[in-house]
């Protein structure tokens, strides 16, 4: 080994939420670590994106495509996405193995997803260390290892639970938070979500996207709490936080034009992630909010799914005569062309967000989302709609006091439009939001030492090559199936 670089090998679950971050990790190895990096990845070839993605990938990793599989046998129109996602793991495992046993030069150690924990008992055939990486914070980890405890403990939905969710030695879960797999224990995707938290362990080591002191109790307990530490199996890893670079060059000019001449951090950036929208009705209301809160704007807009549709199947039937979507209020683009920018579908978020103009983010949540704002010291209207995307807000808003949000879940309950104005008003015009913004500038500042040579993600990454390397007892060479 020595003299040569690590070759490590990343393997990315099906899905474009799951193949970004692990390239973003594949280049910081490559960049900043030294190593060889090839990704492997299973594909679905069925979204645009991910061919994109594909195509220009960085120069920096190699990446090699495990063959898709079908898997409309093993799947029904209520089979959820998560679900889907295992199984489709499950059906490329053969794939996988040929593809390792293929590789020239052998990889020197492997790092699965949260989704390909069944992968490594490969990684054990060909004698090389294994490791989990958990794209998510270390809360998100502890109650996912944790939860087959609740699971014995806890008599009926965790939904209906009069108490908090007791995680040893750390913030306990609101019943009313938990993670989508929790909500209905009858369902198949909760018996896998149970199986990962089992598994998460299962390797070497378990990286997570945070850093030591944006979760410092809920990390000490991971390794210090006896009842969690014997859920946690094995040492933990704060990496982060790891997200994607900007790319000036390929910003859209009339975007990034308008940004330009508007004042200082006087820009609310709103946007619900890769997939999230709102009903029609609460469209309508959050348009009102922004126009009534008089402040600055660019909006990500989808149209609400049809009804009965499932939520990729959207409806558009036409305009209003100054050109606004008419599933927005009538004259709505007219109204606010001084102040807002409205763009459909998708926008460049890492670009913009990093704009000196922008100084609030109302964002559905998404740790990608949130990383991205907090390295840019945006603070939040958090507006949680699945996935973990709950808890994400609690801790946006409870323990680190960077976010408002709204009284009722966004899930259950309508937001009205003077919520929706007064949240708006909080983050970027009222003390709150000085006070906030001053808060997640330092959780900036601290995410970007523990980022730097001898900051202490820096110096995670680095202890979990060396363990590799000391675990690498063959010689490569030897290790061949
Ligand atoms: N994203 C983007 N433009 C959009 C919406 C999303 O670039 O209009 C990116 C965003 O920057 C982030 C990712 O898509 O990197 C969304 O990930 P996140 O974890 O926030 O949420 P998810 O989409 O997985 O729910």
């Amino acid at each position: 080994m020595d003299g040569k670089k690590l070759h490590v090998a990343l393997l990315a679950s099906p899905g474009m939420g799951h193949l970004i971050p692990i390239l973003v990790l594949g280049n910081r190895l490559a960049s900043h670590h030294h190593a060889k990096v090839t990704i492997l990845v299973i594909t679905t070839r069925s979204s645009a994106a991910e061919t994109q993605v594909l195509k220009e990938k960085s120069k920096l990793v190699d990446i090699l495509e495990i063959p898709p599989v079908d898997i409309s046998s093993l799947v029904d129109t209520n089979t959820k996405i998560t679900t889907q996602i295992c199984i489709m793991v499950r059906e490329s495992l053969p794939g996988i193995r040929s593809t390792l046993a293929l590789m020239n030069p052998q990889p020197d150690l492997l790092i699965v997803d949260l989704f390909g924990t069944e992968v490594l008992p490969i990684a054990t055939e060909f004698g090389i260390p294994k490791y989990v990486y958990i794209t998510s914070n270390a809360w998100f980890t502890a109650l996912t290892v944790y939860c087959p405890v609740l699971d014995k403990e806890i008599v009926g939905e965790y939904v209906d639970q009069k108490e908090p969710l007791k995680i040893p030695g750390c913030k306990p879960v609101r019943p009313e938070d938990v993670v989508d797999p929790m909500l209905d224990r009858s369902d198949q995707q909760y018996r896998e979500y149970l199986r990962k938290g089992m598994e998460f362990g299962s390797g070497d080591g378990i990286l997570m996207n945070t850093w030591e002191d944006l979760e410092p109790v809920t990390l000490k307990a991971m390794r210090e709490n006896e009842a969690l530490k014997a859920m946690v199996k094995a040492p933990v890893y704060p990496v982060g936080p790891l997200r994607r670079e900007p790319e000036p060059d390929r910003f859209k000019s009339e975007i990034k034009e308008w940004l330009d001449i508007q004042p200082n951090e006087s820009v609310l950036y709103v946007s619900f992630g890769s997939g999230g929208s709102l009903s029609a009705e609460q469209i309508i209301e959050l348009a009102y909010g922004l126009e009534m809160s008089q402040q600055r704007f660019i909006w990500v807009v989808r149209p609400p799914p049809a009804k009965g549709a499932s939520d990729a199947s959207f409806f558009i039937t036409g305009r209003f005569s100054d050109g606004t979507p008419d599933f927005l209020p009538e004259g709505f683009l007219s109204r606010t062309k001084e102040v807002g920018l409205v763009i459909p579908e998708w926008a460049q978020q890492v670009e913009i967000l990093r704009h000196t103009s922008v100084g609030g983010f109302l964002s559905h949540c998404g740790w990608n989302s949130c990383l991205e704002s907090i390295t840019n010291g945006v603070p939040f209207i958090a507006w949680p709609l699945y996935a973990e995307q709950r808890t994400n807000a609690t801790l946006l808003t409870e323990e680190l006091g960077v976010a408002v949000r709204p009284k009722v879940l966004p899930t259950k309950k309508v937001v009205d439009r003077e919520e929706i104005e007064e949240m708006v008003r909080k983050v970027m015009q009222y003390k709150e939001g000085k006070v906030m913004r001053k808060k997640i500038k330092q959780l900036k500042t601290s995410g970007d030492k523990a980022l730097s040579k001898e900051g202490s993600s820096f110096n995670s990454m680095c202890n979990v090559l060396r363990d590799a390397k000391t675990k690498l007892k063959a010689p490569c060479s030897a290790r061949i199936i």
